[in-house]
């Protein structure tokens, strides 16, 4: 099989706007910081940022922060920093590397953006347990260093069904979050402006689902790689008109793109699905390792984290609640299986790959015989590659190429 294509990456034109996003977003932050007002919260990925964004917060989101010391591969010399404080190289090496940072007073911010120095103070920190514990035992540490609140939420993982009693005693939680906040802030949650956020968050997640549905189309616009970055106002921005801007033109171009059957690979002949993390320091690398294979990594449960199909601003703390325990993430194997099954059917699938990632066990889906299983179910075979998130020492990148290489020779051999 040829892997000595000439490969080129097709630049998405909206990325210049996602881009530009970002760097508005940390300059926001970074002034804010510097002044005292208005107020930071720090928030998980998956946390409530609707209820902290309508009490007048500016949100900070340090897995975004740890992803960009990943993607710049400052992570790993950082990791051991953290070590050295007990926290074990085996944990989320986003924990490990972003406390590592902190330690050694540098952040990837002041590299990419003029003016910034470092990471914006928090006034208080706002977790949620729905995707590991990890985030709290970070979140705590960091609350300990600043001498701020930390509060949280606590989801029970592993869910089957999405009962009404699950999801009112999330609801119920989220509630006294906000009656927490007002006395930490003395600020009172508007109603009305939680209404208008959600209303937003939710127009957000609807535009995302659609950009990254556009790789359901046959050649596909977009791959995961480009989603991974692009993914950046969803997860920081959701709840604002900007983000909502941001997917508006996107998906423009993504249809335009369709419409003229511009592939975002040369050729396109095998499709393929990720499960698990993203390897921050390789996005380039893995990129040109599947397009030189005329494989196109196209879709990822990844990238549909940030898909909140549940919000209603008609239904506040019921939706809000709903849609943070419906993700992936927080299911049981059962319902995650169904959802796999479902993105292969979707998006025409040739086969899986399963990152297991090494220091994130909860985004690691193939550890319980889970691609067995689905193989025997679909039929579409899959590879597991070993590696992590942020910790370079963990990724093989023979071992990834030379398995890669064989599992899309397996691909081809059975379309015949
Ligand atoms: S889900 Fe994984 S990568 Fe994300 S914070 Fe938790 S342990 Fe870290």
């Amino acid at each position: 099989m040829a892997t000595d294509n000439k490969i080129t990456r097709k630049k998405i034109k909206s990325a210049v706007a996602a881009s530009k996003f970002m760097a508005d977003y940390y300059h926001e932050l970074n002034a804010a910081s510097e002044r005292g007002t208005p107020q930071i919260a720090w928030c998980t990925s998956v946390g409530p940022a609707e209820i902290l964004r309508a009490m007048g917060y500016l949100v900070y989101f340090p897995e975004t922060h740890s992803a960009m010391l990943g993607a710049t591969r400052m992570a790993t010399e950082l990791i051991p920093e953290a070590n050295a404080l007990g926290y074990s190289p085996d944990i989320c090496s986003y924990l490990t590397a972003d406390i590592g940072a902190f330690l050694k007073g540098v952040t990837p911010l002041a590299k990419i953006y003029e003016g910034i120095n470092g990471i914006p103070k928090p006034d208080v920190l706002v977790f949620n347990t729905n995707q590991c514990r990890d985030v709290q035992d970070w979140f705590s540490w960091y609350g300990e260093k600043f001498n701020v609140p930390v509060l949280g939420v606590y989801t029970h993982r592993n869910v089957g069904d999405v009962s009404n009693a699950l999801v009112s005693s999330i609801a119920e939680q989220m509630k006294a979050l906000a009656g927490s906040l007002e006395e930490i802030s003395g600020r009172r949650l508007d109603l009305d402006r939680l209404k208008e956020v959600v209303k937003l968050s939710r127009e957000c997640s609807d535009l995302w689902k659609q950009v990254l549905q556009t790789a359901a189309s046959r050649p596909s616009p977009i791959t995961f790689f480009d989603a991974t970055t692009l993914m950046g106002p969803a997860v920081v921005g959701r709840g604002t008109p900007k983000a909502v801007a941001i997917y508006k033109g996107l998906l423009s171009e993504l249809e335009e793109r369709i419409r003229n059957a511009e592939s975002s690979i040369d050729d396109e002949r095998f499709r393929i699905y990720w499960e698990g993390m993203p390897v921050w320091g390789r996005l380039r690398a893995h990129f040109e390792l599947f397009a030189a294979l005329n494989a196109n990594v196209l879709a990822s449960t990844y990238c549909n984290s940030w898909i909140f199909s549940r919000l209603n601003p008609e239904d506040l703390f019921n939706s809000m609640a709903e849609a943070y325990t419906e993700l992936f993430i927080v299911r049981s194997d059962e319902a995650k299986e169904k959802y796999i099954k479902d993105m292969l059917d979707f998006y025409d699938i040739d086969g899986i790959i399963y990152h297991d990632a090494k220091t994130c066990p909860n985004n690691s889906n193939c550890r319980y015989g889970m691609p067995q299983r689905l193989e025997k179910q679909t039929g579409i075979p899959s590879l597991t590659i070993h590696g992590d998130l942020n910790d370079l020492r963990l990724v093989s990148d023979e071992q990834t190429k030379t398995n890669v290489e064989a599992f899309i020779e397996q691909l081809e051999e059975a379309k015949g």
